[in-house]
């Protein structure tokens, strides 16, 4: 045993100041995926530690704080909230809440974990959303689900009044509808900066109205959050043996220990934008798709799966990050900005935007634009559309578990994204930067101002010029790494004008093209696929206790939401829900 290991064993000696602990004194400095040494003293000590503050973790401690123990949340940002507080707040709880009830939809339980578990539910393009669901992962969400939504409610957030609908659901069960909505309310929206219009505040969903109510419940509750304080590692007794008893984390270039006497939480909100860990799911996921939703507010940078991984634990769920269905990809609904995802636009009053430079042009109808590859040709019909995903009565008739389910599916793949990453045929993985080419035409139809701060000029998402032949020059940014020959482009947009002449796209079949490009100035506006959902994880089990390679409970971990595997769902539900079990669990399982 080492002597730091010793010291720790003998009294894990609480040492309040940061500065005893600047980096050096608490051993060697390590990245992320390696096993912490162990401290010689701890700079802040509680029973629950529960890394990252988004819907998953701040649920997580309050409940813990609640069941009776100290509780301290690190978060790596400046702010609180991760991708939920910038999500549609759409949330598919089920299995008969309070609401479903008053509205006289029947649903339980058992409903719910047939659901999400049933094999013969398949997308047109014939992948299945639920098969690969873990059975007792799922079972526990069915089972949780009511008292979670009750839960949120009881601690502040504000239910928009109406029945359970669709809206915004994302392989949540084809039998009742399960999704209810956070209304925004009064809080400022990290968007933009101010409150919604008063006149939508009750009726408009927004995550802000999740976790601005979380916050201030969590605050009332006592935990202790302490922000721009980033994980980089677990601290466990032994390198794959024993208790996890706390985590290292980086603050402001100092390394400090935080003691976790009960539990540790990893709710740090998944890894998609991690090229390396995304890349195993799906080895055409390279640098270029770098617009991940919810960035720059916060990234899902893989750090708590690494640091899991890196005292034993297992992965889990891998088909679910890679079956084409749901939100995991997206194709771009804003252009010329590199955060692009359909449902999030940043503005000028927004405290992230000097990171997220442009709103974008949103696109209204594809009519108006081309995409090119990098080699400056097209790859399918503009119109086309990303993966779809089950929903309430998207299999109509739909009978559980029916083998007619599957039958009754008409064949019909939606390839927009699988043309987009394609790839130029030069042996690189990933498809590389699409543009979407464009005229002053078009910029005058769609109401446009292809100026910043709608388009980012300064870090080449977007470029104008009076030819396409000097458009294709002047295409230069990390991410292009071949240059756009002119002529190929030249070549593109005579051969799409003459589709527009004779009314049919003779290439892809898009639905009658109606606008040749022909006026300039010209444009080329980043239009790449936008990377959404982590849906594989760390392996769980029912009570959220994080699962080894040998298939053994590692004593005082926990994970939930987008850092965890088993479960195939956009969101929310299930990030609140494995927030809620967790939080019970690591107090008084
Ligand atoms: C634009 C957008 C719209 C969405 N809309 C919906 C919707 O309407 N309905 C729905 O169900 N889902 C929606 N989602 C998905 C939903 O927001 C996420 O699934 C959910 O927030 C995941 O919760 P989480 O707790 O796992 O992660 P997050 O909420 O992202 O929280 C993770 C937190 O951990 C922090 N963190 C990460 N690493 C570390 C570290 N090493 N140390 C300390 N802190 C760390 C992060 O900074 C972040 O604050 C949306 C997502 C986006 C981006």
């Amino acid at each position: 045993m080492t002597d730091e290991a010793n010291v720790s064993r003998r009294g894990l000696v609480l040492n309040a100041t940061a500065a005893a602990v600047a980096a050096g004194t608490l051993g060697t400095p390590h990245p992320a995926s390696a096993q912490a040494v162990l401290p010689a003293h701890w700079t802040h000590e509680a029973d629950v530690v529960v890394i990252g503050s988004g819907a998953t973790g701040y649920t997580a401690a309050i409940v813990a704080r609640e069941a009776g123990a100290t509780v301290i949340v690190v978060e790596a940002e400046n702010h609180i909230g991760g991708h939920a507080i910038t999500s549609g707040g759409n949330v598919p709880l089920g299995g008969g809440t309070s609401v479903q009830k008053k509205h006289g939809i029947e649903d339980s339980p058992d409903l719910l974990f047939h659901d999400l578990t049933d094999w013969s539910v398949v997308e047109p393009n014939g992948f299945p959303d639920y098969r690969y669901n873990d059975r007792e992962i799922i079972r526990a969400f069915a089972d949780h689900s009511v008292a979670t939504f009750e839960w949120l409610v009881a601690h502040g957030v504000i239910f928009v009044d109406k029945a359970p609908d669709s809206r915004g659901g994302n392989a949540v069960g084809n039998s009742v509808p399960r999704e209810m909505h956070c209304a925004v309310m009064d809080w400022p929206m990290v968007q933009t900066g101010k409150p919604a219009d008063p006149s939508e505040q009750a009726t408009r969903s927004s995550g802000n109205g999740l976790m601005r109510p979380l916050e201030a419940a969590a605050a009332k509750a006592g935990v202790q959050t302490l922000l721009q304080h980033r994980m980089v590692s677990l601290y466990r007794e032994g390198p794959h043996t024993g208790r996890v008893i706390g985590i290292a984390v980086e603050h402001r270039g100092t390394r400090l220990a935080i003691h976790a006497r009960k539990a540790v939480i990893i709710a740090t909100g998944g890894s998609t934008g991690n090229v390396n860990f995304r890349r195993m799911a799906d080895p055409r996921l390279t640098e270029e798709y770098c617009g991940l939703s919810g960035m720059p507010w916060s990234d899902q940078d893989g750090s708590g799966e690494i640091a899991a991984m890196a005292i034993g634990a297992s992965l889990w769920g891998f088909y679910n990050q890679t079956g084409e269905f749901g939100f995991n990809l997206t194709k771009p609904t804003s252009i010329g900005c590199q955060y692009g995802y359909q449902n999030l636009v940043w503005f000028p009053g927004s405290s992230v935007f000097d990171k997220a430079r442009a709103t974008g042009l949103r696109v209204h109808d594809w009519q108006d634009a081309i995409m090119v590859n990098m080699l400056g040709q097209r790859f399918y019909d503009e119109t086309g559309l990303g993966f779809t995903t089950n929903n309430y009565n998207s299999i109509d008739p739909y009978t559980q578990g029916s083998w007619l389910n599957a039958k009754n599916v008409k064949y019909n793949p939606h390839d927009w994204l699988n043309a987009a990453m394609a790839g130029i045929g030069d042996g690189h993985n990933g498809g590389g930067p699409i543009w979407a080419i464009f005229d002053a035409d078009a910029v005058a139809r769609e109401h446009w101002n292809p100026m910043p701060p709608h388009v980012d000029m300064a870090e080449g998402f977007f470029f104008t010029a009076d030819t396409l032949a000097d458009l294709a020059g002047k295409i230069v940014m990390q991410h292009q790494r071949v240059p756009m020959p002119g002529e190929n482009l030249q070549r593109t947009v005579a051969r799409y004008n003459s589709f527009v002449d004779s009314g049919v796209d003779e290439d892809f079949a898009k639905p009658k093209p109606l606008h040749k490009i022909a006026t300039p100035p010209f444009y080329a506006a980043w239009a790449t696929p936008v990377i959404h959902d982590t849906r594989m994880g760390l392996r769980i089990n029912a009570h959220c206790q994080v699962i080894d390679m040998h298939g053994h409970v590692i004593p005082g971990l926990y994970c939930g939401g987008e850092s965890a595997g088993g479960f195939s769902q956009h969101g929310l539900a299930r990030a609140t829900c494995q927030g809620y079990v967790a939080g019970h669990h690591a107090v008084t399982g």
